[in-house]
């Protein structure tokens, strides 16, 4: 072959490299700004120390059941049009009123062997929200957080207050042995049985075995409106009268549409001091972060880095998501126009 015939051949081997890598160039949604999907919506169960194989086949069945029973109900609403506020709220209502989660019905036990019940939503259409903190008699605590948002001048009302403003907004109080369930009874038992013999300093939960459990749904509507809800019985043993993060906008709950929305579960007293929420809607507004990015360079450098616990999900105006945890495990699950809800626990 001459130098020539060496020449063009090059130079047609790298044009067609060119093309075939331009062609098969992914654009990142967050590259492109476009709406990747029509609506979304993903939900977070609690994380924790869910290492494959100490649950049950069967307790892993139900949860994964329940968990897609709740992606179908948010599915739903959205398809039929409806507002991210609303899928947030029925979808949270469904994962309340079930005891396999720490909220609603199945909430934690604190040190007096009370459930008491902190919630948070927030519309990301204009930053309005709501919450309600360390309620004994609400079965609901993520319809009384949007009833302060949305019948109230104010973002959080507590005990005793936020109770009797639930029953001048016709909210049914229930007696607190609805909230009851032997398995969080047996779990207080167990953590007081492990602070009795170590030091007598607060312990968040069994470490090892523990599961956070709170429950969460962010969600993008066809509109293009973005919100995020919240609710918990906080964790196993919790002082009284202790609020966790779960009904602190920008700790627990953030949502905004330029940004993003968000819902947190794990150890609350970090997810506090650091601001989780709003921090991940930060790096992306003040430095161009995507919603995946920003995610983990919040739960995975900065909480690990100093052993806070526990994982977000999170989504953004694109319908681009995010769902990372530093814990072994997250009850987590996402579904959108484009594809069938996935549900998943372990670090898969
Ligand atoms: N973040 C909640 C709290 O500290 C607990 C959890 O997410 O499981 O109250």
């Amino acid at each position: 072959m001459n130098g020539k015939k060496i020449t063009v051949l090059i130079f047609i081997l790298s044009l067609s490299i060119a093309l075939v890598s331009g062609c098969t160039k992914k654009i990142a949604p967050e590259e492109s700004g476009e709406k990747v999907v029509d609506f979304a919506l993903v939900i977070h169960g609690g994380a924790g120390a869910m290492k494959k194989g100490l649950m049950s086949e069967e307790k892993e069945k139900a949860y994964k059941a329940k968990l897609t029973e709740a992606l179908n109900v948010g599915y739903k609403i959205l398809n039929e049009g409806g507002t991210s506020l609303d899928a947030v709220e029925k979808v949270i209502n469904l994962l309340e009123d079930s005891p396999l989660f720490n909220a609603g019905k199945g909430a934690v036990f604190n040190s007096e062997g009370m459930n008491e019940l902190d919630a948070s939503i927030m519309n990301g259409k204009d930053k309005t929200a709501g919450a309600v903190a360390g309620v004994h008699h609400i079965k609901n605590p993520i319809s009384l957080a949007r009833l302060v948002m949305e019948k109230s001048p104010h973002v959080l009302m507590a005990g005793e207050g936020a109770e009797k403003f639930a029953v001048e907004n016709g909210v049914k109080l229930v007696d607190t042995s609805y909230f009851f369930t032997e398995s969080r009874w047996e779990s207080l038992q167990r953590v007081k049985k492990i602070e009795k013999l170590k030091n007598p300093i607060f312990e968040p939960a069994e470490k090892k075995e523990s599961k956070f459990g709170t429950v969460g749904c962010v969600a993008l509507d066809k509109a293009g409106n973005l919100a995020a809800g919240t609710s918990t019985g906080g964790m196993t043993n919790k002082k009284y009268g202790r609020i966790g993060d779960s009904p602190i906008i920008g700790a627990g709950t953030y949502a905004d549409n330029n940004t993003c929305a968000v819902s947190c579960t794990g150890h609350g007293e970090y997810f506090i001091r650091y601001v989780v929420a709003y921090d991940i809607t930060a790096l992306m507004k003040y430095k161009n972060m995507s919603v995946e990015k920003a995610s983990d360079e919040v739960i995975n450098k900065k909480l690990k880095a100093v052993g806070g616990s526990g994982g977000v999900i999170a989504i953004d105006k694109e319908g681009n998501i995010a769902m990372p945890f530093n814990t072994s495990g997250m009850f987590r699950g996402y579904v959108t126009d484009k594809n069938e809800p996935e549900v998943k626990i372990y670090d898969e």
